[in-house]
């Protein structure tokens, strides 16, 4: 394995989107952009009473009711108020495609400047997960995933992103679904967007999903997953905030040579470093992380990749989720064989990795990894 040391001199500087990018228009301030004190403290701003902002956190959170307009313990005339300045529309749903019998299903929101994202919602028999986006593109320019081909477009505010699941958690409620009423457990951001790329919208949203109600949504840390592509100095904020999330790295590849090209940002947070980073967060969290490894044939999918995997992993506290790959448009690279994805499960489980293969629901409606948006976008333009 090559360390920092050898990396070439002339390796090209990454410009890491770390700050807000430049936004045309500020989307609208919303109340689950604040922390629940600065909600009151809001409230009395627009002169409205600080009880009111509970009211209206129990109608958010508890509720998951976003419509001021019905929120009739709230007196009419203060209604407008709210619409306007504290709760607006943030995410207007464009489209619905379902498959899976109605057990998956992927939503297309506009946001109040007209861009796009995608969350996808997916019932098993004993949870139902949603996954969803934390930017309109992405900036770390993945090769083999379809939202890195269109760079970013901007980050999302923690509003965005919390009303997602909010959504999530009211389709979930209401019994939309097949299979009548259900609660939402679980939430993955692996839709759109690096996370840590939008670290304090991203720590927001996290802090709406996980306070108890009405704060927040009360779903529990450990089944809230933040997956990066391994920006160290993120995980070590991460690792800080007393929110035990689970984490994922996309790792891809065990050797610094090929994922400087999968995860170009290896150029600068080589492997050796993302799983010294990934183990703190582990050793301080006491939660287990994921390694994610998308399978590309005859790329990263050789025995020789999982051996060094292996060795790599099996005194670290991780597990490896493989993901078949999902083949962009346009892309020559494909899916592993089946007998070559069987041979690299071998090999890591006898080094006594746990080893899991994702399932991959949602492909024929373009929901699965790395694909959201980008069809419609493609069909769009
Ligand atoms: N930026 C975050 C979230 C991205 S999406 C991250 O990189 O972790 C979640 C996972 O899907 C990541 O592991 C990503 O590498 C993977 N992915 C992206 N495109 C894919 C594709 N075409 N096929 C399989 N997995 C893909």
């Amino acid at each position: 394995m090559s360390t920092s040391a050898e990396r070439p001199q002339d390796a090209p500087e990454l410009k890491l989107v770390f700050d807000e990018p430049k936004q045309k228009v500020k989307p609208p301030k919303h109340f689950a952009d604040l922390a629940p004190e600065d909600r009151k403290a809001r409230a009395v701003e627009l002169g409205i009473p600080a009880f009111r902002a509970n009211q209206m956190a129990v109608h958010f959170f508890t509720h998951y009711n976003d419509d001021p307009e019905t929120w009739s313990d709230i007196p009419k005339d203060l209604r407008e108020t709210l619409v306007k300045e504290f709760v607006p529309q943030l995410i207007t749903l464009v489209r619905t495609v379902t498959t899976d019998g109605g057990k998956t299903r992927k939503d297309l929101w506009r946001l109040h400047d007209g861009v796009l994202v995608e969350s996808v919602l997916m019932r098993y028999t004993d949870r139902t997960t949603v996954c969803i986006s934390s930017q309109a593109g992405c900036g770390m320019n993945c090769p083999f995933c379809a939202t890195g081909q269109g760079g970013l477009t901007r980050n999302l505010t923690a509003g965005e992103i919390t009303a997602q699941v909010v959504a999530a958690a009211r389709i979930c409620a209401t019994g939309e679904m097949p299979g009548g009423e259900t609660r939402l457990s679980n939430v993955v951001f692996m839709g759109m967007g690096e996370p840590l790329a939008n670290y304090n919208a991203v720590i927001r949203a996290v802090r709406n999903i996980t306070a108890p109600q009405p704060d927040g949504l009360g779903i529990s840390a450990r089944s809230v997953t933040v997956s990066t592509v391994g920006l160290v100095n993120g995980i070590e904020k991460l690792r800080e905030e007393g929110i035990p999330v689970t984490l994922a790295v996309s790792l891809h590849t065990p050797d610094d040579e090929l994922r400087d090209t999968l995860v170009p940002i290896n150029n600068r947070f080589n492997v050796k470093e993302v799983l010294a980073a990934a183990d703190a967060y582990a050793e301080k969290t006491g939660r287990r992380y994921s390694i994610e490894y998308a399978m590309i044939r005859d790329i990263n999918d050789q025995a020789w990749r999982s051996d060094l995997l292996g060795r790599l992993l099996k005194n670290r506290n991780a597990h490896v989720n493989l993901i078949p790959l999902n083949p962009t448009p346009g892309s020559k690279w494909t899916a592993s064989r089946p007998q070559d994805e069987a041979e690299f499960v071998r090999i890591l489980e006898n080094y006594g990795v746990p080893v899991t293969v994702r399932d991959t629901r949602g492909r024929e409606i373009d929901g699965a990894c790395g694909q959201l948006a980008a069809a419609e976008i493609t069909s769009e333009a």
